[in-house]
């Protein structure tokens, strides 16, 4: 029998700009993955870092690993070589002022925006950067979404591309606070290792 398939659930932590975002939805999501002993990727947004101090701590305490996920949600496209690296940098800075942590290289484009963009992928690469993509999405972003559908998709969609999955979630929505529980105990039950994406052989 081969290894167990390794999925590595990935969470965007930034402000929410939807309406079916919970003010207890970061907590709710790392207490599920407490109490299942899972280890997540979280992509840490520097203006919601600067916000939420407790949060981004409690997601360094509980040994997550921490990403770059910008400063201020910025399409990378858009920006200049420099405003890029001034926004990359003062992210690094908020994050490591409030955890310890050195983030790099984990980096993932707001919107998934620039991560084929060789500009984009040239200044990252020099700031010691890699951008990291996924492979499964259940739109959980989404307000038309419930939690039951986002709970499937992730479940479905993982277990389809198995080993090597990345699954991109977000910490604010109360549909995935509510579905992580279950996307847990469902794909644990079909022999799923979970692990960050440093563990991972290839990125999506
Ligand atoms: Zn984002």
């Amino acid at each position: 029998m081969s290894e167990a398939p390794a999925v590595a659930l990935t969470f965007d932590a930034e402000h929410p700009d939807r309406p079916h975002h919970r003010a207890d939805a970061t907590d709710r999501i790392l207490s599920a993955l407490a109490d299942a002993g899972v280890r997540a990727t979280f992509f840490v947004q520097g203006r919601w870092a600067e916000s939420h101090p407790s949060e981004v701590r409690s997601i360094a305490a509980q040994g997550h690993l921490l990403g770059n996920h910008s400063t201020y949600h910025a399409r990378m496209t858009l920006l200049t070589d420099e405003g890029l690296r001034t926004d990359v940098g003062r992210a690094e800075g908020t994050i490591r002022d409030l955890t310890g942590v050195d983030v790099r290289p984990w980096f993932r484009c707001p919107f998934g925006d620039g991560h084929d963009d060789p500009r984009v992928r040239a200044a990252l690469d020099e700031l010691g950067y890699r951008d990291v993509w996924w492979n499964v999405e259940p739109f959980d972003w989404d307000p038309a979404r419930t939690a039951q559908q986002v709970e499937r998709d992730t479940v479905a969609r993982a277990l389809a591309v198995g080993d090597g999955a990345v699954v991109l979630l977000h910490t604010w929505p109360g549909t995935t606070a509510e579905a992580v529980p279950g996307i847990l105990e469902d794909l644990r039950a079909a022999g799923v290792r979970f692990v960050t994406v440093d563990e991972l052989e290839r990125l999506p």
